[in-house]
């Protein structure tokens, strides 16, 4: 039986709790055991951190880069048998699996370059004879909690930077794809890190989150998840008056106007709301359609969303893969009975399909407002809605009227409405022609609202985050 261990002060062990690692796809198909931490082995992985970090904070941008790179270029060599394992264990498709792993490759390799561009400033006091100057520091153990859509991605988005800064590190993987984490922290193990500096202690996130959080000797929180999750991790961050940075979840609106070319809007509300079933936090749920497009758009998507081939994600030709597991599927057809009995209009799919794996034939509503239900909570699978707008006016309003504002997008030939939807869209990242999930990895990510909390990740902002700031003064 394959394992999946933890990683504790430069030691794998597996503990004495042990849970299957199941493929969505088959759930005859167990991947391995995975090891399921106790409160007190992550106590042991933070005291490990606590006293390897003293020096890792210490260490040159050299060692910092060569580190980061090294784990970068292990990354992307084995994106193929890394990219089957994620959509093995979490079905998003092969293709979406193996870009996954590059785009994980490719942020080490960023950080390694921010490594040695971290600067400092120096400016003339307001007193003579004194020179003020700036310098970031680490901020210390840094507890990270990742949620299970991005298995990869999501950890090296915050072991990276973490790593960059000069900060020790203890990351909480979730529970259904502890795989991912694991080949992600056995390259780590490999890679000139000292022991203790990174450490990786999956579990159950309700038993183990709250002892990572509460630890005296963690000094921030960096947390992917749900916003119910997300709020309970900043309760007891606020309480122990600690550092931490939420990113949660969405409602995320795609603007299509009249105006719009119909293959191009298309193809990205297609994407954006389907693509990796639908369960990305940037999926587009919300498609707001103007009156002199609407039923050429209505057709045209609901024959794209009917055509879309669902199987084992990593089939050749399978487009959607699976629900990640039983209470998800359970939660998505929930929806799909929500928005009947509102009185929406379900024109394909929605129901659950026969398979020894989670599959939902992706689901498309139109005749939908936007104080149902199905368009104010997130449903996190393959689930869409279409929502008629007046005019571009009216779209806006509409687009903007949710608790959340991560991403939000705009389909239109026209610069004016371009530039207008860039400027008032209350959502962190804005796409124009674009699915409202993929971005760059060297911008940073975030969004308002109740999609996100704290200070923004990735690119160069992830510094504010992972660093704190020191004024010295001196009198030569
Ligand atoms: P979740 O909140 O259930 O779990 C996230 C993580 O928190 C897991 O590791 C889990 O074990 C842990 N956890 C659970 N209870 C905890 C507690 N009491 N204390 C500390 N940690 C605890 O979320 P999920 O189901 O894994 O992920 C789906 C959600 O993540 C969706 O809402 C999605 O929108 C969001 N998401 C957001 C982003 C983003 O960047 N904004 C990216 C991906 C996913």
């Amino acid at each position: 039986m394959t394992t999946f261990p933890n990683y504790i002060d430069g030691q794998w062990t597996m503990g004495t709790q042990k849970v299957p690692n199941v493929n969505p796809s088959d759930t005859n198909d167990i991947l391995g055991e995975a090891a399921s931490a106790t409160a007190d082995e992550m106590n042991e992985a933070i005291e490990a951190a606590a006293k390897a970090q003293i020096a890792w904070g210490q260490s040159t941008p050299q060692q910092r880069f060569d580190i980061l790179d090294a784990i970068g270029t292990e990354i992307l060599a084995r994106k193929d048998e890394l990219g089957d394992l994620l959509s093995r264990e979490e079905g998003k498709t092969l293709p979406e699996g193996i870009g996954e792993v590059v785009r994980a490759g490719q942020i080490f390799k960023f950080f390694a370059g921010e490594a040695l561009r971290i600067a400092g400033e120096r400016v003339d006091s307001v007193r003579p004879g004194v020179d003020v100057d700036m310098r970031r520091e680490p901020l210390g153990v840094i507890g990270l909690i990742t949620p299970w859509n991005f298995p990869i991605a999501i950890p090296a988005w915050k072991v990276a930077p973490a790593l960059c800064y000069g900060n020790a590190v203890v990351l909480k993987a979730a529970e259904a794809v502890p795989g991912s984490a694991w080949a992600l922290a056995e390259i780590l193990a490999k890679s000139g890190l000292p022991d203790g500096v990174f450490n990786l202690v999956n579990g159950i996130g309700s038993e183990i989150g709250p002892v990572m959080i509460d630890h005296p000797k963690v000094a921030g929180v960096s947390f992917t998840g749900s916003v119910q999750t997300g709020r309970s991790v900043a309760q007891a961050c606020a309480k122990n008056l600690k550092k931490v940075q939420l990113e949660m979840g969405g409602k995320n609106p795609m603007v299509v106007l009249d105006d719009a070319d119909l293959d191009v809007a298309v193809g990205a509300c297609l994407n954006g709301a389907f693509f990796s079933t639908g369960q990305r936090c940037t999926a587009s749920s919300r498609l707001i359609v103007t009156e002199g497009i609407y039923d050429q758009f209505v057709a045209a998507m609901t024959k794209a969303v009917s055509e879309l081939k669902v199987g084992d994600a990593r089939d050749a030709g399978t487009q959607i893969g699976p629900v990640i597991n039983a209470r998800q599927l359970e939660k998505d057809l929930e929806y799909v009975e929500i928005a009947k009995a509102e009185g929406a209009k379900l024109v394909c799919g929605g129901d659950k399909l026969g398979g020894p794996g989670h599959f939902m034939a992706p689901a498309l509503f139109v005749d939908t407002d936007n104080s149902m239900r199905i368009n104010r909570e997130e449903v996190f699978g393959p689930v869409a809605t279409i929502i008629k707008a007046k005019d571009y006016d009216d779209a806006l309003v509409i687009a903007n009227d949710t608790e959340f504002g991560l991403s939000a997008g705009i389909c239109t030939t026209s610069l004016k409405y371009a530039s207008d939807f860039k400027a008032k869209s209350k959502a962190g990242m804005v796409m124009v022609n674009l699915p409202t999930a993929g971005v760059d990895y060297h911008v940073p990510f975030g969004g308002t609202k109740g999609s996100s909390y704290g200070s923004r990740e990735q690119g160069r902002y992830a510094a504010e985050f992972y660093s704190v700031v020191k004024t010295s003064y001196t009198q030569p």
